[in-house]
């Protein structure tokens, strides 16, 4: 058996036929398989925007060549009676769980929300009735942000390869379309990961795991750097080792720990807002062409900076997507993006935000509390303004104008978009840099004019960030802080990269 990589250009709508007969001209033979190791999009020319596909054939017909080799984590199985309580069922908690039970510890695993199933109907209800439920909506339940969120697989974080393929192994055996693994920017969005987060679930299950819904970490009991158990709503839990993994809104459990003694600091972090245009004005600007046949939705990617303001970047863009509500808790304004697997919702929607040092922004320094407050004052004041979930809302032509909007046509958002002025909304500085960076990207993206700001997206990283020593939380002998919430990964894999190696850090400690 032999080895020949290829490296292919194919038409956007190319099918499992069209390769092999590619394959069959190029390495002529007859008899073979084929891996694709990576495909990305190439539209940097828009008259002829086409896949590169990288790939593996293997066949009696060619001689030597070098097996594709794609490795992931090995997590080794000790015997062993240790237990671990993670808290937290996002990608880094479920994650931290899964590895930590494949390396032969007892685990429990708490989620302060309900399964997916209950949380699906609880989102459906907020929609319909404007009243939220505290522990179940799209930041707070099973899978955590992730589960509602809308599953872009990328990360930019380096040195993550064999977690990255790790993650991605369990969730095609989940229920994940293979693509994944090759795709340069996979998405399984909403409607999948429910799917998958269930499967995981049951694996999880099967395995021996113990999985805890509607239970949340109240406190834990430390004695001389070692936490000793953690008190739950559902009673008190001993073990030898603790991950938690809240994500970044929890701030009563930050709270609970900064007062434990584990150390944050505060860290840039990003504000600003969604936008929303119809998918079509993209997909033009970006192809010219309203569809392209074999993908989806054109998406974007901008950024600006210039001296003395704050660079402002689009984050997060959703194509064929929606604009959702995403407060954790009831009396914040926060919305953020999300689509289904077939991106095919007519509208397109991203943050654009600027990056911020709240430092330099407010000309004192902030403790982490601090920091977590002020953002808390700000969501606040984007609930009061109409003292619901409704957006507040202004045309990007308008806002650019100095002008607020009386209409906004057809948009995604599930409640209403009430007209506002953002330059009293927010602090004058993000909304000058916001300013002079959509200028910008109107010259980037024909038709960004057009564009619905609305709302306030706030979270989409941490304001404060965990003071680590190696992979636990620093002055513990075994608590660590894994995901988002430690402002150290964002994202879903990233997320869930750092849980899986918080959870390497705990089997690798066991003799
Ligand atoms: C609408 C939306 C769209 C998004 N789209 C994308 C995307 O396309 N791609 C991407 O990479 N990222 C996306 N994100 C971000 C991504 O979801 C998060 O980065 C990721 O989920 C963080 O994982 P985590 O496990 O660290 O925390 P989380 O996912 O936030 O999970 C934390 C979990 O802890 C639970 N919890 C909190 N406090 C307690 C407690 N005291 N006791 C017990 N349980 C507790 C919560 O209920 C929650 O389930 C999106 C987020 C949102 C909201």
């Amino acid at each position: 058996m032999g080895f020949r990589s290829l490296e292919l250009k194919m038409k956007t709508d190319y099918g499992p036929d069209d390769l092999k007969n590619v394959i069959r001209k190029i390495c002529k033979v007859r008899d073979f398989t084929y891996v694709i190791e990576k495909q990305s999009l190439d539209g940097r020319n828009p008259m002829e925007i086409h896949w590169l596909v990288r790939l593996t054939v293997s066949s009696p017909e060619i001689k030597g060549g070098t097996e594709p080799n794609s490795s992931t984590i090995k997590v080794p199985f000790k015997r062993t009676d240790k237990k671990v309580v993670v808290v937290g069922s996002g990608p880094a908690g479920f994650f931290a769980a899964y590895v930590c039970l494949m390396g032969g510890l007892d685990v429990t695993l708490i989620e302060m929300g309900p399964d997916v199933y209950q949380r699906t109907k609880d989102i459906k209800d907020f929609e319909k009735s404007g009243i939220l439920n505290d522990r179940s909506n799209y930041a707070y339940g099973e899978g955590g942000a992730g589960t509602f969120s809308d599953g872009k697989l990328t990360s930019r974080t380096k040195s993550i390869a064999k977690e990255k393929r790790f993650i991605f192994e369990q969730y095609v055996k989940a229920g994940a379309p293979d693509e994944i693994l090759y795709l340069a920017k996979p998405h399984l969005g909403s409607n999948l990961l429910h799917k998958i987060v269930k499967n995981l679930r049951q694996d999880f299950i099967d395995r021996g795991g113990n999985y805890i819904f509607n239970n949340k970490l109240l406190d834990l009991k430390i004695k001389n750097g070692k936490v000793k158990s953690a008190e739950t709503e559902q009673g008190v839990i001993d073990a030898d080792y603790f991950i938690i993994a809240v994500g970044h809104s929890s701030y009563d459990t930050y709270k609970m720990l900064i007062n434990k003694g584990v150390k944050f600091v505060t860290k840039d972090f990003a504000l600003g807002t969604r936008i929303e245009h119809y998918q079509e004005i993209i997909n033009r600007a970006k192809w010219r062409t309203p569809s392209l046949p074999g993908v989806k939705a054109a998406d974007y990617s901008l950024t600006y900076s210039f001296d003395e303001m704050y660079s402002v970047y689009s984050f997060c863009m959703c194509p064929g997507g929606k604009v959702v509500p995403t407060p954790p808790i009831s009396g914040l304004n926060i919305v953020n993006g999300m689509s289904n697997y077939k991106r095919n919702y007519p509208f397109a929607n991203s943050a654009i935000v600027a990056g911020v040092n709240l430092n330099s922004l407010v000309g004192r320094e902030f403790e982490p509390l601090e920091s977590l407050e002020w953002l808390l004052s700000l969501e606040r004041k984007f609930y009061d303004f109409s003292n619901s979930y409704n957006a507040p809302a202004v045309k990007v032509s308008d806002f650019l104008k100095g002008r607020t909007s009386s209409d906004f046509g057809k948009y995604s958002y599930p409640f209403e978009l009430v007209s506002a002025d953002f330059r009293e909304l927010f602090p004058q500085k993000i909304t000058d840099s916001m300013a002079m960076a959509l200028k910008d990207f109107m010259h980037k993206i024909w038709g960004f004019e057009e564009g619905t700001m609305m709302g306030l997206e706030s979270r989409t990283s941490s304001p404060i960030q965990l003071v680590r020593d190696g992979m636990l939380c620093a002055g513990f002998d075994n608590l660590y802080f894994a995901g988002e919430g430690s402002g150290l990964a964002g994202g879903i894999v990233s997320s869930a990269a750092d849980g899986i190696k918080c959870a390497m850090d705990v089997v690798e400690t066991i003799p």
